[in-house]
C-alpha cells in the first residue's frame, strides 16, 4: 500500500522509512509531496501541533485518495508557557529564519536562571486513512535551553538545545543519533502499529 507523507522535508520520510524497516513491516510505500499531483497546502492556523498535524494530513487525504501523514513540531519553553510551540518556524515573525528565532529566544531568555530553562522538541504525527479514521500520536524530546549556539549539525533551535542526559547540544549529535532519539522518532514510532494494521488490511 502507499502512504503520503505530506512534508517538504525528505528526511522525515527517510526517518519513517527507517523506523518501519526496523519494525519488520513490509509492503507499505512511502510517498513524498513531489511524487503526488500538486496541490495548494493549506494554510496552518491551529491552535496545537495536534491540529495542525490534522489539517495537513486531511489536506493530503482530501487531494490524493492516499492515506497520508503529517507531523507539526517546534519547541515547547516551559518559562515561555510553552512557546514558540507552534509558533516555531515563525518565531521572530519570518517563516523559517533560524538564526533570527533562535537570537529572539535567546534574548527573551537571557535572564532565566538555569533551573528554570527547562524545554522540549515536541512533534505530533497524525495518520489520516481515506475512509476517515485518524490517528494522533505525540513524541516529547525534554531537555533544557542554552545560553548560546552550540555545535553545527541539524537545523532550527537543534544549537540551543541540550537534551535531557546529555552532555552536547542536539546540534553536536550525529544525524544518526538524533534521529535514534528525537521527538519526531518518538511520535512516528507509536504510528507503527496502525500502520501495519493497515498494511494487513490492504
Ligand atoms: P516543522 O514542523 O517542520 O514545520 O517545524 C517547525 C519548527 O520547529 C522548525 O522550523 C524548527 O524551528 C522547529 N523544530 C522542529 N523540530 C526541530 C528539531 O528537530 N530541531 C530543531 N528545531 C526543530
Amino acid at each position: 500500500m502507499q502512504i503520503l507523507v505530506a512534508s517538504n522535508n525528505k528526511k522525515k520520510l527517510g526517518e519513517l522509512e527507517t523506523i518501519l524497516a526496523e519494525a519488520g513491516i513490509a509492503g507499505v510505500e512511502l510517498l513524498p509531496l513531489s511524487a503526488v499531483e500538486a496541490y495548494e497546502e493549506p494554510v496552518e492556523d491551529g491552535r496545537t501541533f495536534a491540529d495542525n498535524a490534522l489539517i495537513k494530513a486531511r489536506a493530503g487525504v482530501a487531494h490524493t485518495g492516499l492515506a497520508t501523514i503529517a507531523d507539526d513540531s517546534g519547541i515547547a519553553v516551559e518559562e515561555l508557557n510553552g512557546m514558540p510551540g507552534v509558533l516555531s518556524a515563525r518565531w521572530s515573525g519570518t517563516h523559517g529564519n533560524d538564526e533570527a528565532n533562535n537570537d529572539l529566544l535567546l534574548a527573551q531568555m537571557e535572564h532565566v536562571p538555569d533551573e528554570r530553562r527547562a524545554a522540549a522538541f515536541v512533534s505530533t504525527c497524525a495518520l489520516v486513512t481515506p475512509d476517515g479514521q485518524e490517528f494522533l500520536a505525540e513524541g516529547r524530546w525534554p531537555g533544557m535551553l542554552l545560553r548560546e549556539r552550540h555545535g553545527e549539525n541539524g537545523f532550527g533551535y537543534d544549537p540551543l538545545f541540550q537534551p535531557e542526559g546529555e552532555e552536547r547540544s542536539s546540534a553536536e549529535m550525529t544525524p544518526a543519533e538524533k534521529n535514534a532519539v528525537s521527538h519526531r522518532h518518538r511520535a512516528l514510532e507509536q504510528l507503527v502499529p496502525h500502520i501495519a494494521e493497515l498494511a494487513k488490511s490492504a
